[in-house]
C-alpha cells in the first residue's frame, strides 16, 4: 500500500545544519519512496494524510532501555543504588513471571510510542515476552538477553535461536544482539562467552559500562584495570558495541577506544544518571573524539519516564553545566543524538534516524500550534527545550500509523493499564 503525506513541514535531520522544508512524502509499503513538492498520485487505494499544523521528523531512537521494568515506577525511590537494587528491585524481579514481563514491556512500549520513540534497544531477561509486546504494539526493537555470571542458563541458546529467527529478514522490526550485563557482574569467562557468541552470530554486544564509581573501584580491585581496559583486553571492542552510560571513562580509556576503532557507540542516559547520582557522562568530549553518542532512558525504576523529550532536555542542561559553557552543545546536536546518532550507535543508520528516500518510514508528527511551542523563532530549540512527549500527535512506524490523535490505533490501552496495575499490586506491596 502507498501513503501520501501532504502539507508537510519536514525536519529531516540530514546534515550538520538544521533545515525545514515544505514538501510531500510518498511512502511505498514501509519505505520512504519520494520526497518532493506537490506529489500527485493516481492511485485509488493510496492512503492520504494531511499533516497541516504539524512538523514531521524521524522517530526518536532510545538506545538503552529495560522495558519490563515499568512496574518499578515510583517504587522505593530516592534510595542509595545498592540498597535500592538489593532491597527493592532484585526481590521483585525474582518473582516476575513470563506473563508479567509481557504486560510490563507492553506498557513501556506504549509509553515510548506515545512520546515519539519508534525504536528502542532493550536488555533484560525473558525477552521472548518483550518481543511479543514489541510486535503487537508496533515499535521497532533491538533486544538482548542480559547475561551475568549468575544467570547464564539458556540465554546464549535463546540469543542464538532468536538471532536466526529475526536478523536475516530485512523487513523484520526485531533485531537481536548479545548482551553482557556489566564489567562488575561478568567475569572474564562470561565476557569471553559473549564475545565468541557475538562473533559466531555476526552481531554486536550491548553492555553497561563505567556507570558508577563503585563499579570503577570493584573492577580496579579485581583486575587492576579500568572497566574499559577490562573489556578491551577481553575482545569486546572487536565486535560492534552499545555501551550504556560511559561516565567513568578516562582520557587513556578514550585513547584505547580510538585505537580499537570501535563500531557502535555510547548510550547516554542523563535522567537515570541524575536520579541515581551516578555522575555526568562527558558527552561533549566523547563526541569531539569521534564517538557516536545516542540517548537512552534506562529502565523506569531509575528514570521514571520513558519520554525521550525529557532525556533531550536533561542531556543539554547536564553538558552545559558540566562544561560551564552554554555553547558546548546546541539543540540540533541534541536532536541528532536522539535520532541519527542513536541509529549509528545501533548500527541502523542506513535504515532509520533521518527522513530520506530509501529509509524506513518511522516518522513522528509534532503538533506545533501549542502555547508552549509559540512563537517558532527556532524550531529545534522549541523541540528540545519546550516540547514534551505529549506534543507528538501521530506516530508512524514501518509505514503503519500506530498512534493517531494521541490514541493507539491497534490496541486497548486501558486493558494494558489494568494488567500492569494487577501485577504491581501483587509484587510491589
Ligand atoms: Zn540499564
Amino acid at each position: 500500500m502507498k501513503t501520501l503525506i501532504t502539507n508537510c513541514y519536514i525536519l529531516d535531520m540530514v546534515g550538520d545544519i538544521p533545515k525545514i522544508t515544505r514538501k510531500d512524502i510518498l511512502i511505498n509499503e514501509n519505505i520512504i519512496d519520494i520526497i518532493d513538492e506537490n506529489i500527485s498520485i493516481d492511485d485509488f487505494e493510496c492512503q492520504r494524510i494531511n499533516a497541516k499544523g504539524m512538523l514531521i521528523m524521524p522517530g526518536l531512537v532510545n538506545t538503552h532501555s529495560h522495558a519490563a521494568m515499568s512496574i518499578f515506577r515510583g517504587y522505593k525511590d530516592d534510595k542509595m543504588l545498592m540498597d535500592w537494587l538489593e532491597n527493592a528491585i532484585f526481590p521483585v524481579e525474582e518473582k516476575l513471571e513470563p506473563e508479567d514481563i509481557y504486560w510490563n514491556a507492553y506498557l513501556s512500549c506504549l509509553e515510548m510510542i506515545k512520546s515519539g520513540t519508534t525504536t528502542c534497544n532493550d536488555m533484560y531477561f525473558g525477552m521472548d515476552k518483550t518481543i511479543e509486546a514489541m510486535i503487537e504494539t508496533g515499535i521497532r526493537g533491538v533486544v538482548s538477553w542480559c547475561i551475568t555470571d549468575d544467570s547464564i542458563k539458556d540465554k546464549p541458546e535463546k540469543t542464538s535461536e532468536f538471532v536466526k529467527k529475526y536478523n536475516k529478514d530485512k523487513n523484520s522490526r526485531i533485531k537481536v544482539l548479545v548482551s553482557a550485563h556489566a564489567p562488575y557482574t561478568c567475569n572474564p569467562d562470561t565476557i569471553k562467552l559473549c564475545v565468541d557468541l557475538a562473533k559466531e552470530l555476526n552481531t554486536g554486544i550491548h553492555i553497561h559500562l563505567a556507570e558508577t564509581q563503585d563499579e570503577a573501584r570493584i573492577v580496579k580491585d579485581r583486575y587492576e584495570k579500568s572497566s574499559t581496559e577490562y573489556l578491551a583486553d577481553l575482545g569486546v571492542f572487536d565486535v560492534p558495541v552499545i555501551l550504556a552510560h560511559g561516565i567513568y571513562i578516562s582520557d587513556s580509556d578514550i585513547a584505547l577506544m580510538k585505537k580499537k576503532n570501535i563500531k557502535g557507540g555510547i548510550s547516554h542516559n542523563p535522567i537515570s544518571n541524575c536520579k541515581l547520582s551516578s555522575g555526568i557522562c562527558d558527552v561533549v568530549k566523547l563526541r569531539k573524539n569521534g564517538f557516536n553518542v545516542g540517548l537512552g532512558t534506562d529502565g523506569i525504576g531509575s528514570t521514571t519516564t520513558l519520554d525521550m523529550f525529557e532525556e533531550m532536555k536533561t542531556a543539554a542542561y547536564l553538558q552545559k553545566i558540566n562544561t560551564m559553557e552554554p555553547t558546548s552543545i546546541n539543540a540540533y546536536e541534541i536532536l541528532k543524538m536522539a535520532t541519527i546518532e542513536g541509529a549509528r550507535v545501533l548500527g541502523m543508520e542506513n535504515q532509520i534516524g533521518t527522513i530520506e528516500c530509501g529509509k524506513k518510514a518511522d516518522l513522528i508528527f509534532i503538533k506545533t500550534d501549542k502555547i508552549h511551542l509559540q512563537p517558532e523563532n527556532d524550531v529545534c530549540s522549541n523541540i528540545v527545550y519546550s516540547a514534551n512527549g505529549s506534543d507528538v500527535e501521530m506516530v508512524m512506524i514501518d509505514g503503519k500509523i500506530v498512534m493517531q490523535h494521541r490514541k493507539m490505533t491497534n490496541l486497548d490501552e486501558k486493558d494494558v493499564i489494568r494488567h500492569v496495575k494487577k501485577i504491581a499490586k501483587r509484587l510491589c506491596k
